[in-house]
């Protein structure tokens, strides 16, 4: 059930017990501000999530709350595990679902990051 966004962090969120290393996840990247694993239900041969390390709901969430370190970071690590896996020379998409509309399963900002076969259109 999509989670709605407008309301404040709440730590009890699965993505929040992976950084408390109280759930597992298979890890990509992790840094000071963000962790990077792999998706437990791929919908692409590559597709990886990125999360910062803060508790943030949504992207609107992070850009005002967030220091500018943190989203420095983020953003730097999203553009690393992109990097590292090589996948500008083929292309790839990075998806970030906020609220109802968009269907955010997760109250923990996260980027998808989707590649490894062409990704069809955006909204299809
Ligand atoms: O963007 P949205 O909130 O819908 O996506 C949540 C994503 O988190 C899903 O792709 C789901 O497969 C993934 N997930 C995960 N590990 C979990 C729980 C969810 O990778 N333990």
């Amino acid at each position: 059930m999509p989670i709605d966004a407008t309301q404040p962090y709440d730590d009890s969120n699965i993505f929040a017990k992976i950084l408390r290393g109280e759930l597992p996840c298979n890890k990509v990247y992790e840094d000071e501000h963000a962790l990077a694993f792999h998706d437990i239900n791929p919908m692409a041969p590559v597709h990886i999530l990125v999360i910062p390390k803060g508790g943030y709901v949504s992207w609107d969430d992070f850009s005002e709350r967030a220091s500018d370190a943190e989203i420095a970071g983020f953003t730097r690590a999203v553009g690393k595990v992109a990097r590292d896996g090589a996948m500008v020379t083929q292309g790839y998409r990075l998806l970030a679902n906020i609220g109802k509309r968009a269907g955010q399963e997760v109250g923990h900002l996260h980027v998808h990051i989707f590649g490894g076969q062409p990704l069809g259109p955006m909204l299809a």
